[in-house]
């Protein structure tokens, strides 16, 4: 038992030591987030850019009263999967809400948009099977592709012309193919060239599924990423998440009815994981009612981004994510320490959440940034910038 621990100690000493070495050891810090964008961190407040609750959702009051309400009406937690008995009735109306929003068929909602995507992926290929994803592309896609046992080939980010060359040379020898893409690159903020991928997908026979995890609620009029391009784009399917600009928590899934009732059957982490809280369903629900209300509120954390880029002098941003990449890790924690000095609350973001020696501020713009506050970040943002030299 003690040589046990002591060997397991060891080794968590080792990997902890080559992280420090590398200063990409990161620890938790406890926050206290508020409604508007204040926060405290360390009994400091700060007017935090690093949330994803672009709307301010998550502290909206009538929103908390309906996830109150559905507390006392459905209790604490679903206390099943959805198969047996955590099926309560909100879940119904949330996925007809999504998927209208999505115009499809039918949707499912999913614990979180992690669970969706390692869920989903498994349920459409396997060993037989291709799927190609952008290199960027969130880590829960990748997951998703590992536990497929697919061969996965990562194409270079937002490159057609990398996507359509590793088709012609693979997709014949393979059976079903899947295209896989964030609609807004979460460390990035670009969009992936989505009227380009479906035209390919179309070619290849390959099915196009993208993750819109940051583009619902502030793209698109509030529908999302796929709702920014004229036409809009309709993937195969759409997944994404309840957490960042519907303030709540769970992931869903997108698609034709078909698709809904495989995954139903066949998605491992819808069946044998607890359906989502009541709360969040609720809250998801409510927010959903909110976004579909208040254009002028899903258009504010773009505008806000664009005000910053234009001070900065940076090129026009395509969402509400403005990333200013720095390259070194040390550097990035040296600017991030200094901004917080200055009232601001902006992450550093290290690789393995980014490449390396692309370590970067990332700034996420919400829709209760002040524009006094934008301008002060981005006058000290651009400071950083020439005093040390961003790529
Ligand atoms: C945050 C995020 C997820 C995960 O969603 P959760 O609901 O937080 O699990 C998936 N994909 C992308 C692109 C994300 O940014």
């Amino acid at each position: 038992m003690k040589i046990n621990q002591n060997s397991l100690d060891i080794f968590c000493a080792e990997k902890i030591n080559k992280l420090e070495e590398a200063s990409g050891f990161r620890t938790l810090k406890t926050t206290h987030r508020a409604s508007g964008a204040q926060s405290q961190q360390a009994g400091k407040s700060l007017i935090s850019f690093s949330c994803n609750d672009y709307l301010g959702l998550s502290h909206h009051p009538v929103i908390l009263e309906k996830a109150h309400e559905a507390a006392k009406l459905y209790g604490a937690g679903a206390a099943a999967s959805r198969l047996i008995t955590g099926n309560y009735p909100l879940l119904e109306s949330l996925e007809k809400k999504l998927a209208k929003l999505k115009n499809t068929q039918a949707c499912l909602v999913f614990g979180s948009g992690f669970l969706a995507n390692i869920g989903l992926i498994p349920a459409l290929v396997g060993a037989d099977d291709v799927i190609l994803v952008d290199e960027l592309a969130h880590a829960c896609l990748n997951s998703g592709a590992r536990l497929s046992g697919a061969k996965t080939i990562r194409f270079k980010h937002n490159d057609c012309e990398d996507l359509e060359n590793h088709l012609k040379m693979q997709r014949s020898s393979f059976s079903k193919c899947l295209i896989l893409t964030d609609t807004v690159f979460s460390m990035d903020g670009d969009l992936a060239p989505l009227p380009s991928f479906r035209d390919i997908a179309n070619r290849y026979d390959s099915w196009l599924i993208t993750d819109d995890a940051h583009g619902i609620g502030v793209l698109g009029a509030g529908r999302g990423g796929g709702f920014a391009f004229n036409p809009p784009v309709e993937a195969d399917v759409q997944m994404g998440t309840l957490s960042k600009a519907l303030g709540s928590y769970g992931g869903y899934v997108c698609g034709s009815q078909k698709l809904i009732d495989l995954l139903v059957n066949r998605a491992r982490s819808f069946v044998y994981s607890t359906g989502l809280p009541p709360m969040s369903t609720a809250a998801a629900l409510a927010a959903l009612e909110i976004i579909e209300q208040d254009p002028t509120l899903v258009d504010k954390p773009l505008a806000h981004a664009r005000r910053f880029c234009e001070r900065v002098g940076l090129s026009i941003p395509q969402s509400p994510i403005v990333p200013v990449i720095f390259g070194g890790n040390e550097t990035v924690m040296k600017i991030s320490e200094k901004l917080a000095q200055e009232g601001f609350l902006v992450s550093a973001i290290r690789p393995p959440t980014v490449p390396e020696n692309t370590a970067r501020l990332r700034i996420a713009f919400n829709a209760a940034h002040e524009a006094e506050h934008i301008d002060r970040l981005a006058d000290l943002v651009r400071d950083a910038r020439k005093e040390y030299g961003s790529i």
